[in-house]
């Protein structure tokens, strides 16, 4: 690689979500002086929603964006050298790790802790944008209890909409479940559960048109897509559960991932297939995706680079 090196450093640190920052927390404390580029979503995915009920220490719930400047803060008063930018490309072939940041300058890195979360996948309608975190929530174990003893519904055919309508019909009175084709994708078990529920009504052929409501949400419109009949269900709560998007196309060519491109650690432990490269929080985890879990394992992860690069003589 003929790109010239700008700087050289023990940490480098990729994400500004709950686990970069706590891995910066970590590796901050411990001396290895990380470097945190915080991406285009600083403060990662809590920063576009509202209330946070059930991050511990927080007894009175906390705001998703305020929770996340806490972070920063904590991290900064640490010493974590923050910086607005991007990872564009990645050469992970030999060590030092070279990074190159918004496609105009490399740095080099003796370890390496990867956060780039996981990104929700969207319908792309206008109105979902609009009251995204104001009854549209595309996280069912997050946002579910606000909605307590109210109607909502879900859309999504895979495990995971089976699991969160499932998780919703325990607290919800009605479950209307949107799927798009007359069968789900979700395995024969979890279909069986959803369909035997009484309070999960599945609407086959169905897909949203848009969202209700002008504040908050008050129903969904949807379509049959074979008899073209709209349908307007009034409800409270508008869930998506359509599937998520690790970041991490590009660490691809080094880093071994699972078909959906999470990162593949090894259990119990931050490490990659790459020695001095570690992950954390949601970019190699799709069962839990919360912000406790990903906070945990950027502590992990800030550990796993210390003790590595003890090992190597670089601390
Ligand atoms: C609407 C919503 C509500 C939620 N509510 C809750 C809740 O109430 N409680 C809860 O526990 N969890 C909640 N979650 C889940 C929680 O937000 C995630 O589990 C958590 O944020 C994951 O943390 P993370 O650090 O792994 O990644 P993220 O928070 O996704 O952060 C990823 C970071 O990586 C950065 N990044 C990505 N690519 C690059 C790159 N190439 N270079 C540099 N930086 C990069 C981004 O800018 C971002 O800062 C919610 C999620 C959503 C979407």
């Amino acid at each position: 690689m003929e790109q010239p090196i700008t700087e050289r450093v023990k940490c480098l640190i990729i994400g500004s979500g709950p686990a970069g920052y706590t891995a910066a927390i970590y590796a901050s404390r411990a001396n290895i002086k990380p470097i945190l580029y915080q991406g285009l979503e600083p403060g990662g995915q809590l920063t576009i929603t509202t209330d946070v009920e059930n991050y511990p220490g927080y007894p009175e719930g906390i705001q998703g964006p305020e929770m996340m400047v806490n972070f920063e803060k904590q991290a900064a008063r640490m010493g974590t050298d923050i910086r607005y930018g991007l990872a564009t490309k990645v050469d992970f072939l030999t060590t030092p790790f070279k990074i190159e940041i918004d496609e105009e300058k490399w740095i080099e890195a003796d370890s390496v802790i990867i956060s780039t979360g996981a990104s929700a996948k969207w319908l792309g309608l206008p109105s979902e944008q609009r009251l995204n975190g104001f009854g549209v929530s595309a996280c069912a174990v997050c946002d579910g209890f606000f909605f307590k003893g109210k109607e909502v519904a879900i859309v999504g055919a895979g495990d995971t909409a089976a699991e969160e309508a499932l998780y919703l019909s325990k607290m919800c009175t009605t479950v209307h479940m949107i799927v798009r084709k007359d069968v789900m994708r979700a395995s024969m078990i979890m279909q069986d559960r959803v369909l035997k529920k009484s309070n999960i009504k599945v609407y086959w052929n169905s897909e949203p048109d848009e969202v209700l409501g002008e504040n908050s949400v008050t129903g969904v419109r949807i379509h049959n897509n074979i008899t073209s009949q709209k349908q307007e269900i009034p409800v409270s709560a508008f869930f998506v559960a359509i599937g998520h998007k690790p970041n991490s196309d590009i660490f691809k060519e080094f880093i071994n991932m699972d078909e959906a491109g999470y990162i593949n650690t090894i259990p119990g432990s931050s490490k990659t297939n790459v020695e001095g490269v570690f992950a954390a929080g949601d970019v190699q985890d799709k069962t839990y995706r919360q912000a406790v879990t990903a906070a945990g394992s950027g502590c992990m992860a800030a550990l796993d680079a210390e003790r590595y690069l003890a090992e190597k003589g670089h601390h």
